[in-house]
């Protein structure tokens, strides 16, 4: 059987080679010169919905019978695969979104490329294979966001060119929002995020889509503090509406991009505190913030909050941020553990017990706050 390794994997083996940090992760095979039926006789599993993939039937590997493809309709079901026994390796490897994925390697270890991978593997450019690229806008994302995972590489000019194209003519509009939500999220995930966004609004597509988003210099420092940190993916998608004005535009815009319900909540509520989070100079600012983070109820998503601003507002806390930390975090466990039963018992008038509740809140937290002072 005729099968190479392809994509991917090829392209990180190359990399690290070369000494970059790239890992080379789960192999994907090219088989040429077969049928599904003849996979199926030599033991492979087909799993393929849209086209043919087949397990191997020990490694469980995927192996995909070679093929080419057609657009015929815009958006990302407009395809027909051609996947027959006479497709070759190289018109398989011309449907490939970049020359540094379109790499094949045999199982003796040579390689094969026809389209200039390796060339621009080691000039850290990544350029498209062919003018099929066009076809499918995902390839944008998917570009977008190898330029954040890799970010001593450039983008050749005739592809950003060709990008731009595909985002004037509306090509790009056919993508659908989980589409692009999970290539925004891997692209988050990278190194370098914040290349996955200049090439975005490079090619226009940011603007396009996105225009009241705004992607300075606030948004990308605190991108860049997330990164640092390590705090996860959920909080770059905050992160990215950093420049919004309020909340309401920070929830209109994760909603549209089909954001998850917890990372919208944790956008939002971040915007609505973001004033008494960032100054912090007072138990009235802790109080606050813990009522309009509704901090007794939710107070695991209290803590990540706090744990976003020390990391992201560093400058407003200042040196004494770890400090400041501990005394938030005494004072949220202050408002959290009055018992609103016992002050309810104190009272005689039930309509006072909303606010005796409130104020032994207020209470506790301002001597908390007394408390840590100078600790
Ligand atoms: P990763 O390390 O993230 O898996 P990858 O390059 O292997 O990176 P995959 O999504 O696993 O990415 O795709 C495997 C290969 O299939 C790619 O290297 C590329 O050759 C090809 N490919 C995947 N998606 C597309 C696409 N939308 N258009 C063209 N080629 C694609
Ligand atoms: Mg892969």
């Amino acid at each position: 059987m005729q099968t190479y390794i392809v994509g991917g994997f090829v392209r990180d083996l190359l990399l690290s080679a070369e000494g970059s940090a790239a890992r080379p992760n789960d192999r994907d095979w090219v088989v040429v010169g077969e049928t599904p039926e003849s996979m199926i006789r030599r033991g492979f599993k087909p799993v393929g919905e849209d086209f043919p993939v087949f397990l191997h039937p020990k490694t469980h590997e995927e192996y995909a019978l070679a093929r080419t493809e057609r657009k015929t309709a815009p958006g990302y079901h407009g395809f027909v695969f051609h996947a027959a026994a006479d497709v070759t390796l190289e018109e398989d490897l011309k449907r490939r979104d970049l020359t540094v994925n379109a790499i094949a390697m045999t199982e003796s270890g040579d390689f094969i490329d026809p389209y200039g991978g390796m060339r621009d593997l080691k000039a850290h450019v990544l350029r498209h294979v062919s003018d099929a690229f066009a076809e499918d806008p995902v390839r944008i994302l998917r570009l977008a966001r190898f330029a954040a995972r890799f970010p001593s590489f450039s983008v050749a000019p005739e592809t950003m060119a060709l990008m731009r194209q595909m985002v004037e003519s509306g090509e790009a509009d056919a993508l659908v929002p989980e589409r692009v939500l999970a290539e925004l999220a891997k692209g988050l995930a990278c190194p370098v995020p914040s290349r996955m966004l200049d090439v975005l609004e490079a090619c226009g597509f940011w603007m396009r889509r996105y225009a009241d988003i705004p992607l300075g210099s606030a948004t990308r420092q605190a991108l860049h503090r997330c990164i640092l940190s390590g705090l996860p993916v959920s909080m770059r998608f905050a992160a990215l509406t950093t420049e919004l004005a309020d909340e309401r535009h920070v929830k209109a815009f994760l909603t549209s991009i089909r954001a998850s319900a917890d990372t919208v909540s944790f956008a939002e509520t971040l915007k609505r505190i973001e004033v008494p989070l960032k100054r912090l100079a007072s138990a009235e600012d802790a109080v606050e913030v813990f009522l309009k983070a509704d901090a007794l109820r939710r107070r695991d998503r209290m803590m990540l909050l706090l744990e976003y601003g020390s990391r992201v507002f560093p400058e407003t806390l200042g040196s004494q941020a770890k400090q400041l930390q501990r005394r938030i975090e005494a004072a949220l466990e202050a408002w959290c553990s009055v018992n609103a039963g016992a002050v309810a018992k104190t009272q005689t008038n039930p309509r006072d017990i909303a606010s005796a509740v409130l104020n032994a809140r207020c209470d506790a937290v301002r001597a908390a706050w007394q408390a840590s002072e100078g600790s």
